[in-house]
């Protein structure tokens, strides 16, 4: 009975020591699939970001609807300030506090305009954007056929 004992104690442990070289190899090449996967989505990263980078330096146009309507400051510092329709200045000051956090704004605030509207396809980008008061914004989209606009009154004093 003891031999088999023996027996089998040595197959155990000859199976073990045959077994050892496989599984840490298994082991090491887990380890490598894994490191090449996270390498491969690094790699696979950088190309979207550079891909991105590309096409908003091609693209004028899809940089600015991934960046939303420009401030009127930003505007106004690129294309002007005066209003694009009526051809007068515009007055910043035109406005005033009405409660908490919120502003009137006057009929000669400066506002951002669209040489071709939003809602028609235009794009937010500079070269379609302008500076008009704000009444003369809203008057001609509520009249998009009109030609000609009248310089409007302040609404708030200086
Ligand atoms: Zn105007």
């Amino acid at each position: 009975m003891g031999w088999v004992v023996v027996v089998v104690v040595l197959a155990v442990v000859a199976l073990a020591l045959i077994l050892r070289e496989p599984v840490a190899e298994a082991r090491v090449r887990r380890r490598q699939r894994q490191q090449e996967r996270k390498r491969a989505a690094r790699r696979r990263r950088v190309a979207e970001a550079e891909q991105r980078r590309r096409d908003r330096a091609m693209n004028p146009a899809k940089a600015a609807a991934r960046r939303g309507p420009p401030r009127w400051q930003q505007v106004a510092q690129r294309n002007g300030s005066k209003c694009w329709l009526c051809g007068t200045r515009t007055y910043p000051d035109d406005r005033r506090r009405a409660g908490v956090g919120t502003e009137q704004l006057g009929a000669t605030y400066p506002t951002v305009d669209y040489v071709v509207s939003i809602d028609r396809g235009g794009t937010y980008d500079m070269g379609n954007a302008r500076i008009a008061h704000r009444l003369c914004a809203e008057s001609r989209l509520a009249n998009p056929g009109r030609e000609e606009f009248r310089p409007p009154l302040r609404t708030y004093a200086a």
